[in-house]
């Protein structure tokens, strides 16, 4: 994607890696973007993802768990993703260690952060990244990452960016702490540009790449 390369060479960075975000996509869907050459996919519910998991084995595609995950389906959920971007509770990174297959590599994960203090919202607060991070850190079948955010929308561009400027400070306050950590999760498709131009690794695209969703 020429406009990713465009606004990370600004930064001196490299270009965001793009997470294809395939909810409610078809199987044939997806087969057809990995045609060309797309093999990261980002998936909301564990019951939709592992139908389309198991059917698109052969293409060794790496899943990324974005949406919220319940406790529930942490055991499927460990089992069938390579990443989870969604953890947010120290429960869900018990539960996620627990579950996570020994046969499989350690699974990656994402702290969700609620960087804007929406109500009701997932994400934990940005003064438990730290504690959350050690909880990860220290879980044998987990590999802590990075951060992930999903900013509420807001057709004010001043407030878009100070809230990626605060992710991308955390992100670096959390490297500082752990240096295996080398992934911030920000931008879709109203605003990958502006995400990556401030520093996001990785941007999550679903309707600009798949068109609307029906
Ligand atoms: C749906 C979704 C996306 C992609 O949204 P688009 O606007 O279609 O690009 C990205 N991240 C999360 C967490 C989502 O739920």
């Amino acid at each position: 994607m020429q406009t990713l390369d465009n606004a990370a060479a600004a930064g001196g960075r490299p270009p965001a890696q793009l997470l294809a975000v395939s909810k409610t996509q078809t199987v044939e869907a997806i087969r057809d973007l990995a045609g060309q050459g797309q093999l990261a996919f980002g998936e909301n519910y564990v019951q939709e993802a592992m139908g389309k998991i198991v059917a698109l084995r052969d293409l060794g595609l790496e899943w990324h768990l974005i949406g919220h995950l319940q406790s529930n389906k942490c055991k499927d959920a460990a089992m069938h993703f390579d990443w989870v971007q969604s953890v947010d509770r120290e429960k869900l990174a018990h539960a996620l260690d627990h579950a996570r297959p020994a046969s499989r590599d350690a699974l990656n994960v994402l702290i969700q952060v609620n960087p804007d203090g929406q109500a009701g919202k997932s994400g934990c607060a940005p003064d438990q990244i730290q504690a959350l991070a050690r909880v990860v850190a220290d879980s044998p079948r987990l590999r802590l990452r990075g951060l992930m955010a999903i900013p509420a929308p807001t057709p004010d561009l001043a407030l878009r960016i100070e809230t990626f400027r605060h992710m991308r400070e955390w992100f670096d306050a959390l490297r500082r702490t752990f240096p295996q950590v080398d992934t911030l999760s920000m931008g879709m498709s109203e605003d990958f540009e502006l995400a990556a131009a401030e520093g996001a690794t990785m941007v999550r695209i679903g309707s600009a790449l798949f068109g609307p969703r029906g």
